[in-house]
């Protein structure tokens, strides 16, 4: 295996590195000053076999190219819109993710990001904090998440696993995906416009496709109206993002908690600026447990992969 070489896109677990490095011959791809990149690729071609990515940096149609010798695609991440899947398939390269290890994690922190917006929990540290407290009550802005109707757009793994949160807190469940579970406890609806009507709590939870992106639009925003909240531990191209922050500041959507943006790690300066709005790095399943999970799945593909056994998590 110290033959093969891997080439990292970008920084990733220090574990994941470090496993890498003893087991593979590793390339590190962003310690190339970008001028250097091309001729850097072209000089070890030849040697690279495989590239670990992740959900913010994946591979392209110019990178797959450019490695005439790549065989697999191995993404530290369960979504893999940023590899270019087409081309992959097309040239034979199979492509790994890492599901169900990061599920529990990710729908922690739904939840989590469900219960800090509504509860007002930063504002509330902070009022403490500040000492505001002596001066009298923090007052009754929080609202109530337990028996609200709750909305997931993508019943998939995560989806479901914050559907089974939600209900212990007394939720009803509605949800919106590709196609209907065979589920009587949950409520179907076919487009998500539907589903943002009938619930107090949007949680998108979908992967990103062609089909998904800004699937949360201003038509869908006015329909959760408000005194709705949207939570996003998807992806963030799925939401309109000028549109959430247009109907935030304007009132029309009574707050929003999310893990995920259109531009990492760019984050729009007006939601910066709002008490209504709980921002996190995009940490959804970013705890020591999974995260060692995650790196033994793509060191476990990659051996299997040359080994010539059956991959354990393939996506093609
Ligand atoms: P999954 O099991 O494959 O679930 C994906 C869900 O998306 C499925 O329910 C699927 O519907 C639904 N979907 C796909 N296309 C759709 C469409 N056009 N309209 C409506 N729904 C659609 O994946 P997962 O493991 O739950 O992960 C879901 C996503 O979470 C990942 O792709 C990733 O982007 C994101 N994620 C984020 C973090 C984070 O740190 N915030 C961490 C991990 C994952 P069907 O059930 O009908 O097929």
């Amino acid at each position: 295996m110290e033959s093969i070489g891997v080439l990292l896109m970008c920084p990733m677990y220090s574990y994941l590195e470090q496993e890498l490095q003893s087991r593979f011959n590793l390339f590190k791809l962003w310690q190339q000053p970008p001028s250097k990149i091309p001729e850097f690729l072209k000089s070890n071609q030849r040697t690279i076999k495989a590239v670990v990515s992740n959900a913010r940096v994946g591979a392209d149609a110019q990178l797959i190219d450019s490695l005439p010798n790549l065989e697999i695609v191995a993404s530290f991440s369960v979504g893999f819109d940023k590899i270019d899947l087409k081309r992959c398939e097309e040239k034979g390269i199979r492509v790994t993710n890492t599901p169900d290890v990061l599920t529990d994690d990710v729908a922690d922190l739904g939840i989590a990001l469900i219960l800090a917006v509504l509860r007002k929990i930063c504002p509330c540290d902070g009022f403490v904090r500040s000492g505001k407290w002596k001066d009298g009550d923090f007052g009754l802005s929080t609202k109530q998440f337990s028996s609200k109707p709750v909305g997931i757009v993508g019943l998939g793994r995560i989806g479901s696993a914050i559907a089974k949160r939600a209900q212990a807190f007394g939720c009803s469940i509605s949800y919106h995906s590709r196609t209907q579970k065979p589920l009587k406890h949950y409520k179907y609806y076919d487009n998500i416009v539907d589903l943002a009507k009938n619930c107090s709590i949007l949680v998108v939870a979908c992967s990103l496709t062609d089909e998904t992106r800004h699937i949360v639009n201003r038509e869908v925003i006015d329909a959760l109206g408000p005194r709705g909240i949207l939570i996003n531990v998807g992806r963030g191209a799925h939401v309109d993002e000028p549109e959430l922050v247009s109907a935030l500041l304007e009132g029309r959507l009574a707050g929003a908690g999310l893990d995920v943006y259109e531009d990492e790690p760019e984050v729009p300066d007006p939601l910066l600026r709002l008490d209504n709005v709980l921002l996190l790095p995009h940490v959804g399943s970013d705890t020591v447990e999974t995260c060692n999970s995650m790196a033994d799945l793509v060191l476990a593909n990659l051996e299997a992969h040359f080994n010539s056994r059956p991959l354990p998590t393939p996506v093609i």
